[in-house]
């Protein structure tokens, strides 16, 4: 059908760069949503696809899955959401529907689950398809281009900091301050933590602790972490890198956690004794269920959160890349696909 072609933005092999190019969606499922895309957030997953870190990718690579659009064609069974509304998608775009973590609202974790933009077309092209599960409502309260890093980034550090680490009261160091990092600070902050950020970039403290941290930590400064020893309940690593996951170890009070989010391309190493003593927890989450996304943007409808965003034309998709790959980023690039 003529109305399936779609031109994007793609990487024809590993690491190379992007190039406009056509491509022929596959006939929408019963239970799918075409979405036509009006803002793209770029993730740091976009960066590991691109180099293929993680031996997923498939060329040639449509990156982009912090997507806001409208609907704008439905399968025959397609119940929850309709044409003309207003919809966002993360990570995800499909699962199973019927193991044991689909029926309870897990579907994140099913085995089945397809990403948005591996082996299919992402968000750096005019219209993607989902199941209409993965394509979900925004509240009207909030911007558009500030939510869409609300899809990927937004819930991979809500869920973690909403299911086991921020409450009232509790202490929260979230390090890395990012994307994903500068989300933390504000959602954890939402929900009552004192909250402590560590970066590696001292230039970013200023605005650190106007995203809600009352203390910032520059960790590449000697001796900056160990005056912090037994202070946390909870950390938060956002760092697509390897750290001193010991010294990290010894900021937790007993009882205490490490959550990793972030995808450093070495494997964690630490001594025994360094989550014995203290009876230590070291775990890692990902992305979150439409449920937990749906609670996330409550809570940034409620809180006032959105990311702080850098916007670029999707034709500039190579050059906002390179932001983000460098660090450069303040704090998530956000490219105008569609609007
Ligand atoms: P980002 O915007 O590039 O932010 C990462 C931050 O980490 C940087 O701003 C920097 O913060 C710090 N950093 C970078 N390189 C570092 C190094 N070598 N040593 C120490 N700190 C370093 O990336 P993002 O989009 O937030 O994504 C972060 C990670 O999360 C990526 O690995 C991504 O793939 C992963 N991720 C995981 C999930 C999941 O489901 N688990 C979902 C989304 C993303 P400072 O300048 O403050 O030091
Ligand atoms: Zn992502």
């Amino acid at each position: 059908m003529a109305d399936q072609k779609v031109t994007g933005y793609a990487a024809s092999e590993r690491g190379g760069l992007l190039k406009a190019s056509e491509y022929t969606l596959p006939e929408l499922r019963p239970d799918e949503v075409q979405v036509e895309v009006s803002w793209c957030g770029i993730c740091h997953s976009d960066i590991h696809l691109l180099d293929d870190d993680w031996k997923i990718t498939a060329y040639p690579f449509v990156p982009g899955h912090e997507i806001i659009g409208t609907v704008v064609k439905s399968g025959n069974k397609v119940s929850l959401v309709q044409p003309g509304m207003r919809v966002g998608i993360g990570w995800q775009r499909s699962s199973c529907l019927q193991c044991e973590w689909c029926r309870q609202g897990e579907e994140h974790l099913c085995s089945q689950n397809e990403g948005v933009c591996v082996g299919h077309p992402g968000g750096f092209g005019q219209r993607v398809q989902v199941q209409e599960r993965f394509a979900i409502p925004i509240p009207e309260a909030l911007d558009q281009e500030q939510s869409a890093p609300l899809f990927c980034g937004g819930v991979t550090v809500f869920s973690p900091l909403r299911r086991l680490g921020a409450s009232s009261g509790t202490r929260v160091g979230i390090i890395g301050i990012g994307g994903l990092g500068h989300l933390a600070i504000q959602f954890a902050k939402a929900l009552g933590a004192d909250v402590t950020a560590f970066s590696t970039s001292p230039e970013k403290e200023q605005e650190a602790l106007d995203f809600g941290a009352s203390r910032f930590v520059s960790s590449k400064r000697t001796g900056s972490l160990e005056r912090l020893n037994s202070h946390f309940d909870f950390l938060l690593s956002t760092v697509p890198a390897s750290l001193d996951w010991p010294a990290y170890l010894n900021l937790l009070r007993p009882n205490g956690r490490l959550c990793l989010v972030g995808v450093g391309s070495e494997p964690v190493h630490f001594p025994s004794f360094s989550v014995i003593g203290g009876q230590k927890h070291v775990s890692g989450s990902v992305i979150g269920s439409p449920r937990m996304i749906a609670e996330m943007l409550e809570v940034a409808a409620r809180h006032h959160i959105g990311a702080q965003i850098q916007k670029e034309p999707l034709a500039r998709a190579n050059e906002a890349l390179a932001k983000v790959r460098n660090n450069q980023a303040r704090y998530r690039m956000v490219l105008a696909v569609g609007s």
